[in-house]
C-alpha cells in the first residue's frame, strides 16, 4: 500500500512512495515505482484505504486541516480515499466483475482509456478460480501470439516477482530433443500455460494501474444511479458502469475418479484440448447427448490424428437436433453407445486409460479402452449473485440486448466473455467480448457526459 508524494528540488523532481503498512519509504525517479506499487489491494478491506489514481494529485504531503479530516475519516470509516476537493465521494467510472480473459482485456482497455476500472476477481469456489477457466488447464496452444517456444524466461521477466510463486512448474519439453549444443537447445519449449497466460493478462492490467479486489461480489443494486456492487466482504461500492464478465463453469459428472484425471485425460473442451499430444492418436469417448456433445465429438472425430470417438448416452435417444444426431450416427469415426453411463474413469495414475462403463437397463458392466474422456454435459453461467436483475437466454445465459454490442437490458450494465457467449467459449472470444465491453463502456459514459 503506496502512497505517493510528488517532490521538487531545483531542477530534480522526484516521487516519494510512502508504504502505510511498514512505515517505510522509498525515492523513486518520477515515472518510476517502487517495486510493489502495481500490486493492487488485497481484498475489499485494503482497497478501503488503497490510493486511487484519480485522487493522487489529492494524497500529497502537507494536506490541509480539512482535507487531513476527511482522510481520517476516510480510514476510521473504511471508506476509500476517493473524495474530491469537497469532500463527496466519487463513484467508480467502472467496476468488472471477473478475473479471465474477458475482465482482464477489459480492464486492459478501460484502464488505458483512464476510466481506472476495479476489478473484483473472484474467490475459490466450486468449479471457479481467480484467473478464470484458464487456471485450471495447462498447454493452451490457440491463444494467437503465444506459439511454442521458451516461454518461461519471457513469462518470468514479465511477471511480478512476488507472482512467481503462482507459476506452474515448467514443463519439460525441448525446442528437439536431438539436439543439445546450446542453453537455448536445454531451455524448456512449450505452449504457453493457462495460468502463466492468465498472470500474463493481470500484469497487464496491473501495469497500467487497474485496481484489483479479491473477493466475490454478491450482488448488484441496480435500483438507483450510480448504480452499486456488493462484494462479500465490505461496503458496497458505488458505479456508473458494470461489466459482468463471470464465465461460465462446465458441468462434470462427479466422479472423484473423473477428478483425479482432470489435465491427464480428462476434458470438458475437445477444440482447447483435442490436438494435444494426450490426446492424439488414441480412441476417446464424449460423455453426452446435446448438440455440443455431438460438436464436440465430430470435432475429435475429424482431427487428422483421430482413431476412434465414442459417444456415452445415457438414454436410447439423444437430445441433440435431428441434424446434429445425425451427424454423429454417419460419421465413420464415431459409435454411439446408448444406455450407459461411466461408472469410473481408469487409468495408470499418469494418463487415462480406459473407462468402466454401466447399462442403464440391465446394469452391467464393461471396460471401454480409451485414451481420454470429454465431458459434454453443457455449462452453467456464473450468474447466481445477479439475482434475475438481468434478462438471460433460454440457457442461463446474459443476453446482449443490441446485436455485436454488450450491452444488457440495463443500462450502465454490459457484459462480456462466456457468460454472455453459450456458443463460442473460447478464450480468444472472451477477451474479444472484454475489450468491445470496455469501449462500450466508455462510449457509453462519454454519453452521459460522465468524466
Ligand atoms: C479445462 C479447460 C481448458 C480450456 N482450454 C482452453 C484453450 O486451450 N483455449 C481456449 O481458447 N479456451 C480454453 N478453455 C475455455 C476458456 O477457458 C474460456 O472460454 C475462458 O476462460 C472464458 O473467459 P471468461 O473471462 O469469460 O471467464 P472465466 O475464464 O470463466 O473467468 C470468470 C472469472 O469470474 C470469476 N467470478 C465468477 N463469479 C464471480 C463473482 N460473483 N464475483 C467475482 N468474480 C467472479 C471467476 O472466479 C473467474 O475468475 C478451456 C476451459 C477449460 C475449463
Amino acid at each position: 500500500m503506496w502512497f505517493k508524494s510528488v517532490q521538487r528540488s531545483g531542477d530534480s523532481t522526484w516521487v516519494r512512495y510512502f508504504n502505510r503498512r511498514s512505515g517505510g519509504t522509498e525515492r523513486c525517479e518520477q515515472g518510476a515505482r517502487p517495486r510493489h506499487s502495481t500490486v493492487g489491494p488485497s481484498n475489499s478491506a485494503d482497497f478501503a484505504s488503497h490510493c486511487h489514481r484519480q485522487s493522487i494529485g489529492f494524497i500529497i504531503f502537507g494536506f490541509n486541516k480539512y482535507q487531513r479530516l476527511m482522510i481520517n475519516r476516510a480510514t476510521r470509516s473504511r471508506i476509500d480515499w476517493r473524495f474530491q476537493i469537497g469532500g463527496d465521494i466519487l463513484a467508480e467510472k467502472v467496476v468488472i466483475i471477473g478475473s479471465g480473459p474477458a475482465g482482464w482485456s477489459a480492464a486492459i482497455y478501460a484502464a488505458r482509456a483512464s476510466l481506472a476500472p476495479l476489478v473484483f476477481e473472484g474467490t475459490f469456489q466450486p468449479e471457479m478460480i481467480p484467473l478464470g477457466q484458464l487456471a485450471y488447464t495447462t498447454e493452451v496452444e490457440n491463444y494467437p501470439g503465444f506459439p511454442f517456444g521458451n516461454i518461461r524466461s519471457f513469462v518470468e521477466s514479465a511477471v511480478s516477482k512476488d507472482r512467481h510463486w503462482n507459476l506452474p512448474p515448467i514443463p519439460n519439453h525441448l525446442k528437439d530433443p536431438k539436439k543439445r549444443n546450446s542453453l537455448e537447445d536445454i531451455a524448456p519449449h512449450y505452449a504457453v500455460q493457462g495460468v502463466e497466460l492468465m498472470e500474463l493478462m493481470k500484469q497487464q492490467a496491473l501495469n497500467f494501474d487497474t485496481r484489483v479486489v479479491e473477493d466475490d461480489i454478491v450482488d448488484i443494486d441496480i435500483s438507483s444511479r450510480p448504480l452499486k456492487v456488493i462484494p462479500s466482504k465490505g461496503e458496497p461500492i458505488e458505479t456508473h458502469a458494470i461489466i459482468v464478465a463471470t464465465g461460465a463453469r462446465a458441468n462434470y459428472l462427479g466422479l472423484p475418479s473423473e477428478e483425479a484425471y482432470k489435465n491427464k485425460g480428462v476434458s470438458a473442451c475437445a477444440v482447447c484440448d483435442g490436438a494435444l499430444p494426450t490426446f492424439v492418436g488414441k480412441p476417446l469417448a464424449v460423455v453426452g447427448a446435446g448438440d455440443s456433445a455431438v460438436e464436440e465429438a465430430t470435432y475429435l472425430a475429424n482431427l487428422k490424428s483421430a482413431v476412434k470417438v465414442s459417444m456415452i448416452v445415457r438414454r436410447d435417444q439423444m437430445r441433440a437436433s435431428k441434424i446434429m444426431q445425425d451427424r454423429a450416427l454417419n460419421h465413420p469415426k464415431i459409435d454411439v453407445i446408448w444406455n450407459t453411463v461411466v461408472e469410473e474413469v481408469l487409468g495408470d495414475g499418469n494418463v487415462v486409460t480406459g473407462l468402466k462403463l454401466k447399462n442403464t437397463q440391465n446394469g452391467s458392466l464393461r471396460e471401454l479402452a480409451v485414451g481420454g474422456m470429454f465431458v459434454a454435459i453443457g455449462h452453467t453461467p456464473n450468474t447466481g449473485f445477479l439475482g434475475g436483475k438481468l434478462a438471460l437466454n433460454e440457457k442461463g445465459y446474459i443476453q446482449w440486448s443490441l446485436p455485436f454490442r454488450t450491452n444488457t437490458n440495463v443500462d450502465g450494465v454490459f457484459a462480456a466473455g462466456d457468460v454472455a457467449d453459450d456458443y463460442y467459449r473460447q478464450a480468444v472470444t472472451s477477451a474479444g467480448t472484454g475489450c468491445m465491453a470496455a469501449l462500450d463502456v466508455e462510449r457509453w459514459l462519454a454519453e452521459k457526459g460522465i468524466e
